[in-house]
């Protein structure tokens, strides 16, 4: 089943408690900081139906249409149809968005991949995953992510402190198990559910810790309550910040207050191991689609330099052409790393296509770490003016208009109007305080940089270089190596 945009919005008006700048909000789908980002969602829904869209974005499965988003990979297709979906979309919003289902819904098919450690608690739980799975698929629902506690002291143990800084479960019933704690989640308040597994903390040396649980909670269950930061949506007119405005991705620390969890949705409890596994191979599908979203920012960003460098005739210069240049190089840097990954794709334990697991890691770290760097290179080929610009208002005001259409005006191609709205697009790009948000976005949302790297050690195959050292070296065969060795 396919949703539409306004069964989706419908979903969302479910009581859930949504809370922004202090004031409890009735309808997530009307409120200025909520609206066009649900907009944005409600409309790749809707392209899905689109005649124009559909054999991009959905494929038949048993006489029914789904989206190619929550298709489990198999095959070197589903990734490039999953790539050409994206494009498809972020064409249509025109501009960038990244929770939006595509990039967590990959997390549930890392933990099918370890079904058997799930199967060694109890087979129910091996099933609920497996169900799970299907399900999104079937339901076409919005799927997020929930991993990271407040944690509070990290030098203590959650039971030495307020037990509730990380999720635990407080008591099993015949029903389900009732949790307790928060997690900052982007998307959680318009989203219909999350998968809730455990940060790492000092409960790991517990084999059975009320800690280790893993399970789906719906965004609007009882219990559940969304505070927002604050929006950057309507802080502005869009015509100055067109970023901000349209795709503002709203985080909330979303707090579990004794929430019921049925046992269906249950996929972990008291298995310290089974949470570990998890931790380990988290993102072992969902970083490509995160990374590739970071190939689209350097699109804009490539974008944004070379329109300005060609308004002002900057381009011309040698010297202005290699900082352009760099920025290409960030930006195929990010797609050789993807497609690398796909063409030597590996089969996971659960016979799902994972990309190549090292290329891909790597990959995110080279995406992640340059980001702020290439930031910086667009922004200083922009120039200052990205900064000083005055508002739309004041190229409408009668006095102030004038003289701005008369600066801004460069030549008969360029106008002021234009000249105004890429700096405008600039700013919100690289300078306004939604552009330092989605560089931190970038650095954290899928999970931090030592985390980031710790998954390009755990998944490198060491052998190689330890094998062509030892023959270099001309070292002892009886030494052997490899990581933690
Ligand atoms: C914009 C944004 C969106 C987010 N969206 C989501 C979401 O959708 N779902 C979700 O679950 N979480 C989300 N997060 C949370 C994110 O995953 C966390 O911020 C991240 O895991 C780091 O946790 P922390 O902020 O508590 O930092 P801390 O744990 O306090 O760590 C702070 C810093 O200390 C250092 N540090 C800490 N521990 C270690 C270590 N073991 N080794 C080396 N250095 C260390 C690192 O420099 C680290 O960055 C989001 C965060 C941001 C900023």
């Amino acid at each position: 089943m396919i949703r539409s945009g306004n069964e989706y919005r419908d979903g969302l008006r479910d009581g859930r408690e949504v809370w922004v700048d202090g004031v409890r909000v009735r309808d997530v789908t009307t409120h200025p900081a909520l609206k066009p980002i649900i907009d944005v969602k409600a409309r790749m829904y809707d392209m899905a139906l689109e005649r124009e869209h559909q054999d991009t974005l959905t494929y038949i499965e048993a006489g029914e249409r789904k989206s190619i988003f929550n298709k489990p990979p198999t095959e070197t297709k589903d990734w490039t149809d999953k790539i050409a979906g994206i494009d498809t979309v972020l064409q249509d919003i025109r501009g960038v968005v990244t929770r939006v289902g595509d990039e967590t819904v990959g997390e549930m098919w890392s933990l099918q991949d370890g079904r058997d450690v799930l199967a060694e608690i109890d087979p129910q739980f091996a099933n609920n995953i497996d169900r799970h799975i299907a399900a999104v698929r079937d339901t076409d629902v919005f799927h997020v992510s929930a991993n990271t506690d407040p944690k509070g002291d990290r030098s203590q143990a959650p039971q030495e402190q307020d037990p509730d800084m990380m999720v635990h479960v407080t008591r099993e019933t015949d029903a389900g198990i009732i949790i307790r704690g928060a997690k900052y989640e982007t998307a959680a308040p318009y989203a219909d559910q999350a998968f809730l597994k455990p940060t790492y903390g000092a409960w790991v040396n517990d084999a059975m810790s009320d800690y280790a649980v893993g399970c789906i909670v719906k965004m609007g269950a009882p219990g559940v309550k969304h505070i927002c930061r604050a929006g950057f949506a309507g802080k502005g007119r869009v015509e100055d910040y067109p970023l901000a405005n349209r795709f503002d991705e709203v985080e909330a620390l979303v707090v579990f207050d004794d929430v019921l969890i049925p046992w269906e949705d249950v996929f972990f409890y008291r298995h310290t191991r089974a949470a570990q596994f998890i931790r380990g191979t988290l993102h072992r599908y969902s970083a490509f689609p995160y990374v590739l979203r970071l190939m689209y920012v350097a699109d804009m960003m490539i974008g944004a330099a070379l329109w300005n460098a060609q308004q002002t005739g900057l381009d011309k210069l040698q010297g202005v052409r290699e900082k352009i240049a760099d920025l290409v190089c960030y930006r195929e840097g990010i797609n050789a790393h993807l497609t690398a990954s796909i063409a030597m794709a590996q089969r996971s334990p659960a016979g799902l296509l994972m990309p190549h697991q090292s290329m891909l890691y790597a990959g995110r770290v080279f995406a992640c770490s340059q980001l702020p760097v290439m930031m910086h290179v667009a922004r200083e080929l922009c120039g200052g003016q990205i900064c000083v610009t005055p508002n739309v208002a004041s190229f409408e005001a009668e006095g102030s208009g004038d003289w701005l259409r008369k600066f801004y005006t460069l030549n008969q191609s360029w106008q002021s109007d234009d000249r105004r709205k890429i700096l405008a697009f600039a700013r919100d790009l690289l300078n306004s305080d939604y552009a330092g948000h989605r560089l931190t976005f970038a650095q954290f949302a899928q999970a931090p940089h030592f985390n980031h790297l710790a998954a390009v050690y755990n998944s490198f195959d060491f052998s190689g270089p330890l094998d062509f050292v030892r023959k270099a070296a001309d070292l002892s065969p009886r030494v052997t190596g490899g990581k933690g060795a």
